[in-house]
């Protein structure tokens, strides 16, 4: 629901991540209606309806996360430092098998709580339960593009995955204003998914224009695998089957060739950089500046907590930026102000949704956040510095710094308090569900 009434967000800094890089050192923001009315100095705008003095913070728009798993909170820290199959079969597999749609619903509401404290307010999800959790992802005050996941073989939640699948998207399309949420569909990957379905698939999103995000040359040995199988490199076998005629992301897009750039380029096919969760299965890294040269719109993603622990997209930024410079050689690659653009109006392109949010300006949706100018990170600040204010988001600040958030213009998260959710009974629920889990799967 759109927030009703008006405030005026005053005392803060504001980078705004337009097109032009403004920025107030001394900013003010009025929002009406869930929406950004007015934006820009204290000299130049009046206070208008509520007044929210934001204590000398540093406004910027929310982050938008492009990969997730939110029902794998549950199985954070469990099996760490194993080789990939391994990983899966003697942990994720096993403590997949004992999920159920109530401990779907109660690891989705401790990642949102995660998603909240760390300052993203758009998170792109791929899993299992969508129809259970969609409630909770709605009810955490987030948007969320809830992509059900289709699955060639059964899935612990139903022998239809496609069935399943598309009769969420169907029952929550079109309430997106209402709810948040944004349906849309999850094939998993091209190992994991036959041509006869990912067809299907492509043909019900296009049919209702909604997102495909899927999994695409994660690994080497993925395309090993698909190239044995099929003659061609995924992303060619992807584009033989017109799966690339949607509007499509792809999370890790690492092992791309030439023909595979071209084709992601010509076809607008978004790449969601997963740095992490890439670093920590040891999967390769995303020939980022290689992409961008193609013209490949990328964007940065967390992936699950299963394979990266911490959902703090603003410490994955820090390293996804720093291996780039270290593996190409060149510390001027990728910098502050591209990052910062990468977690917010990036993300908001990747998901069709830069007309509504990613930067703050007027007629946008109200969704922003603020970092604490008190946190020791974020001194000495420089207020009056563009630079200086790009690198202290990119650079210095973590997710801990975030102190308050509003989705539509709704605050979700005041001074580091969340407005949205019950946290003591999402912590206890979620502790007894992973209990289950780590009891039942025998992983320990
Ligand atoms: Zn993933």
């Amino acid at each position: 629901m759109q927030s009703l009434g008006t405030y005026t967000l005053t005392n803060c800094t504001i980078l705004t991540v337009d097109e032009a890089d403004t920025f107030f050192a001394r900013g003010r923001m009025t929002v009406q209606n869930g929406r950004i009315l007015r934006i820009g100095s204290e000299a130049e705008l009046p206070l208008e309806g509520d007044v929210a003095d934001m204590g000398g913070k540093l406004v910027l728009p929310g982050l938008v996360n492009t990969h997730t798993h939110s029902h794998s909170s549950l199985f954070k820290n469990q099996a760490d430092d194993l080789r990939l199959m391994d990983w899966l079969n003697k942990a994720m597999w096993p403590m997949e098998a004992h999920l159920s749609a109530e401990r779907a619903r109660a690891a989705t509401a401790l990642s949102c709580m995660e998603y909240i404290s760390g300052g993203i307010t758009t998170y792109a999800d791929q899993f299992y339960y969508a129809e259970a959790i969609a409630p909770v992802a709605s009810a955490s005050g987030l948007r969320c593009l809830l992509a059900a996941t289709v699955f060639e073989k059964p899935s612990v939640e139903t022998d239809d995955t496609f069935g399943a699948a598309t009769a969420f998207v169907e029952r929550w399309l079109g309430r997106e204003e209402e709810t948040r949420v944004y349906p849309c569909l999850g094939p998993h990957a091209p190992y994991s998914v036959g041509p006869e379905l990912f067809g299907r698939v492509a043909d019900f999103c296009r049919k209702h224009d909604v997102l495909l995000h899927t999994h695409i040359s994660e690994t080497q040995d993925e395309n090993d695998q698909i190239r044995a199988r099929y003659g061609k490199t995924p992303t060619q076998w992807l584009e033989g089957l017109g799966v690339l005629e949607n509007r499509v992301l792809a999370a890790h897009s690492i092992h791309l060739d030439e023909r595979d750039m071209r084709i992601y380029a010509r076809r607008g096919v978004h790449a969601s950089y997963n740095p992490v969760s890439n670093l920590k299965l040891v999967s390769g890294i995303m020939p980022y500046r290689t992409l961008r040269e193609h013209g490949i719109q990328v964007s940065i993603g967390t992936d699950g907590a299963q394979s990266n622990n911490s959902m703090d997209l603003l410490r994955d930024l820090r390293t996804g930026a720093l291996i780039q410079k270290q593996a190409e050689g060149d510390p001027t690659l990728f910098p502050a102000r591209e990052m910062v653009r990468l977690c917010t109006i990036e993300g908001a392109r990747a998901l069709d949704l830069e007309r509504q949010i990613g930067s703050l300006e007027a007629g946008k949706r109200a969704d922003f956040i603020a970092l604490d100018t008190e946190s020791p990170r974020l001194c000495p600040l420089h207020r009056s510095s563009l630079s200086n204010l790009y690198s202290a988001v990119a650079y210095a600040a973590c997710g801990a710094d975030v102190s308050d958030m509003a989705v539509d213009g709704n605050w979700v998260m005041k001074d580091r308090t969340i407005l949205t959710m019950d946290c003591d009974a999402v912590r206890k629920e979620a502790q007894e569900a992973s209990e289950y889990l780590v009891r039942h799967s025998q992983v320990q």
